[in-house]
């Protein structure tokens, strides 16, 4: 026997106590060797089934009632697909505004979801028009505005360029850049004269070193004249070279002390 259950639950049809246990080895390999009739045989099914198969066939049998989804009628399961197809009872969700319509109203209510499309689509390309039309009218105002802006500002340039008191002001900064460059050509030149000035003092150093050192020689060559002149007897050259010593002496004296 197959074992159905009530609604899927395990409980006896009959109202016993249900109690499920292995089916005893014996007991089973009698009932393989079965040869049963589907329960719809009644309705045209002549399958003959082993117990081990009957229980899928039955719950897949195309001579088992159905009943159409949309008109309720029974029929057997092999000719459902046939009549929902054509069942004008069969309710069917449209795909473009996501409403239910019977089947048999299929072309009816295409013809007007497709109106109502349009007049949709219609109304918001309306839309869209009166949009661009405001933002084209937008952009000439602004282009205008522009125009007149541009126009302002060359104005107050113009204005700007042409006041006296600007006019003053240039001649004034012209003034005072050429100041600037005179100055400038005065303190090169200053710096020019300084080095100048230093290369003139430090000849000047040598050359007063170098007539210290003709006096030192001269003098030395007139001590030993006069210490030759005392050693010969000589009286009145000594005399005349020991005035000319003075004076000499009295010479590197002075260009001493203007040097200190
Ligand atoms: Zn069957
Ligand atoms: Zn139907
Ligand atoms: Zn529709």
């Amino acid at each position: 026997m197959s074992t159905t259950f009530i609604n899927g639950r395990k409980i006896c049809p009959f109202g016993g106590n249900y109690e499920e246990k292995l089916c005893p080895i014996s007991l089973y390999s009698k009932l393989t060797k079965l040869e049963i009739k589907c329960r719809f045989e009644h309705a045209g099914c002549n399958q003959i089934l082993s117990y081990e198969s009957l229980d899928q066939h039955e719950q897949t049998c195309d001579y088992q009632s159905t009943s159409c989804k949309g008109c309720r009628k029974i029929f057997l399961k092999k000719a459902i697909d046939q009549h929902e197809q054509s069942c004008a009872s069969i309710e069917m969700l449209c795909d473009i505004c996501n409403s239910n319509y019977k089947q048999s109203k299929i072309v009816k209510h295409f013809g007007e979801c497709v109106r109502n499309q349009l007049v949709e689509i219609h109304t918001q390309s309306t839309k869209t028009d009166n949009v661009i039309e405001d933002l084209r009218l937008t952009d000439e105002v602004l282009q205008y505005k522009i125009h007149d802006f541009d126009y302002e500002l060359k104005e107050c340039r113009k204005n700007v360029l042409n006041s006296t008191q600007f006019q003053r002001i240039e001649r004034e900064i012209h003034g005072m850049k050429n100041a600037i460059n005179q100055i400038q050509d005065k303190q090169n030149r200053i710096t020019q004269t300084q080095l100048e000035i230093q290369i003139l003092n430090s000849q000047m150093k040598r050359l007063e070193m170098f007539v210290q050192k003709l006096l030192f020689v001269s003098l030395f060559l007139l001590v030993f004249t006069i210490l030759l002149c005392v050693m010969l007897g000589n009286y009145d050259t000594y005399n005349g070279l020991k005035r000319t010593f003075k004076m000499t002496f009295n010479g590197i004296l002075s260009s001493l002390t203007e040097n200190v």
